[in-house]
């Protein structure tokens, strides 16, 4: 290195004025129309507060709440909230991590080091569960048995669940509710069944979390609000632990999930601790060591400001505008709710007079973000919609827009992809792509490798329209679609 090859010191204002010009392509965070990635309260006086305790506490580390007794004092309260939410005995124990996926990371960790004894340790779930739990399987190395669902329901097979149960099996992960459909699993006799076999249960109430507890009780100890929820909290016998983010519909800044075991006996395998080297004694509660204290301070904040009332408003509020939404789709030609919602999450199929990656395309344009959600397992591709409480003020302009895109993608007609091509896809070893296989794809997807202007590397352009990228991706087998995906993650 030389100091010439770095770039100069640019002055504040600059770097201010550069800051907002690299944000101008993002989607926006606030104003209810994105779907998907963000969740807006629709209170900014709430997110400057929030904003303000993050800038305040960016600094500090919750490596070592000894020296930081604010964080360990707030944590305390953040996990205290959550497990009131969860119906969560007394002697229950939680974590405050960085996100949902460290939050089921952990339980699935939690659950493997409870059980030193065996070798190959299994994770049941249903075809459904996050893929946070893929995630986890793959890094701690455990077996996934994934277990096909309902395929009218999407919910978790029972009788399937616990017939899918081994000597080996440490953990059970189910969703309340799942991300892609939005319905709650059948916590109960899958739990049950689970408990007798000293299996631990975990919940994945990563989404949910924060809005299943205030909908007159759904899911909760209340009963549930439609007859059809299943109940899935603590008050569910055999329940072990739950994952709640904060950051989704707690609407705090990101970087915020609570995972509660329903015992400390429970959470102690999730400790890792080591004082067998030169430096200070290790204790990670959590995947990370040195951490800032800014987004579970901003958390705290936020909690502190919305309160229960204020959450059961904004959950109420953010679930009529899913039930008219989900109404005003069933009016729509060519577009169909997948499942009646439990929670805040729908998703939206088409039949074949329409393409849904058009549509998703056609919503951008007109302003709304919509996540695509490729077909799967036999089940059809969909839009994936997280409605905020921030959306309800604007839902006849969705539904407006919603109409609009589907006539106008019918009326483009569909999206192909070369069935010469799509016979090559079905037959590529995802593991074996070479570059220029891998780089003829991208290309065939409509995906240009153009040379960025200022620094003359070599790059990505996005295109104006993704569904030929959609279409192209639907048409791989799903490891096909992970290698693409990744390659073109890394070329950006
Ligand atoms: C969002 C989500 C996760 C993962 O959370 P991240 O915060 O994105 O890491 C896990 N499970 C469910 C059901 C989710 O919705």
């Amino acid at each position: 290195m030389t100091l010439r090859d770095l770039p100069e010191a640019v002055a504040a204002d600059e770097v201010r004025a550069a800051l907002v010009a690299l944000g101008s392509g993002d989607l926006p965070t606030h104003g209810g129309r994105t779907l998907a990635y963000v969740y807006d309260s629709g209170h900014p006086e709430v997110d400057a507060l929030a904003r303000e305790a993050l800038a305040a506490y960016a600094g500090s580390n919750g490596l070592d709440p000894t020296a930081f007794p604010s964080l360990a004092a707030m944590e305390r309260e953040v996990v205290g909230f959550a497990a009131r939410l969860l119906d969560a005995p007394d002697g229950c124990a939680g974590t405050v991590t960085s996100g949902g996926t460290e939050s089921c990371l952990l339980a699935v960790l939690a659950a493997r080091d409870a059980r030193p004894d065996l070798d190959r340790p299994q994770l049941v779930a249903p075809t459904t569960i996050h893929a946070a739990f893929h995630k986890a399987a793959h890094l701690f190395g455990l077996e996934l048995v994934l277990v096909d669902v309902d395929p009218t329901t999407f919910r978790a097979d029972p009788a399937a669940m616990a017939a899918a149960f081994t000597d080996r099996t440490v953990l059970v992960a189910v969703s309340a509710p799942s991300y892609a459909h939005g319905v709650v699993d059948p916590v109960g006799p899958i739990a049950a069944a689970a408990a007798e076999r000293d299996i631990r249960c975990h919940v994945d109430a990563c989404i949910g979390g924060w809005v299943l507890p205030f909908l007159d009780g759904a899911g909760g100890a209340g009963g549930a609000e439609a007859a059809s929820t299943p109940a899935w909290s603590f008050a569910v016998p055999g329940v072990t632990s739950i994952s709640a983010d904060v950051h989704k519909y707690g609407y705090t800044p990101k970087g915020v999930s609570v995972l509660v075991h329903r015992s400390g006996l429970l959470r102690a395998s999730q400790f890792w601790a080591t004082a067998d080297w030169p430096g200070y004694g290790v204790v990670n509660a959590t995947l990370q060591s040195t951490k800032s204290g800014g987004p579970l301070a901003a958390a705290w904040a936020t909690i502190r400001s919305f309160g229960g009332p204020g959450y059961a408003a904004l959950a109420r509020t953010a679930r009529t505008a899913t039930l008219e939404i989900a109404a005003a789709v069933d009016g729509i030609p060519g577009i169909r709710v997948l499942a009646p919602p439990d929670s805040t999450l729908l998703a939206v199929a088409t039949d074949e007079s329409c393409d849904p990656y058009t549509v998703v395309d056609e919503l951008l344009t007109r302003g709304w973000f919509a996540q695509p959600q490729l077909p799967f397992r036999g089940g059809p591709a969909s839009l994936h919609l997280s409605l905020s409480a921030a959306t309800a003020a604007h839902v006849p302009d969705f539904v407006d827009a919603l109409r609009a895109s589907v006539e106008a993608a019918r009326a483009a007609g569909p999206v192909t992809v070369d069935p010469g091509l799509a016979g090559l896809l079905g037959s590529l070893e995802p593991a074996r792509l070479d570059e220029p296989t891998l780089a003829g794809l991208l290309a065939a997807a409509g995906l240009a490798a153009g040379a960025d202007a200022s620094t003359g590397e070599a790059g990505l352009r996005m295109p104006e329209r993704m569904a030929p990228i959609h279409a192209l991706l639907a048409a791989c087998p799903p490891p096909l679609r992970a290698t693409l995906l990744t390659a073109v993650v890394g070329r950006l």
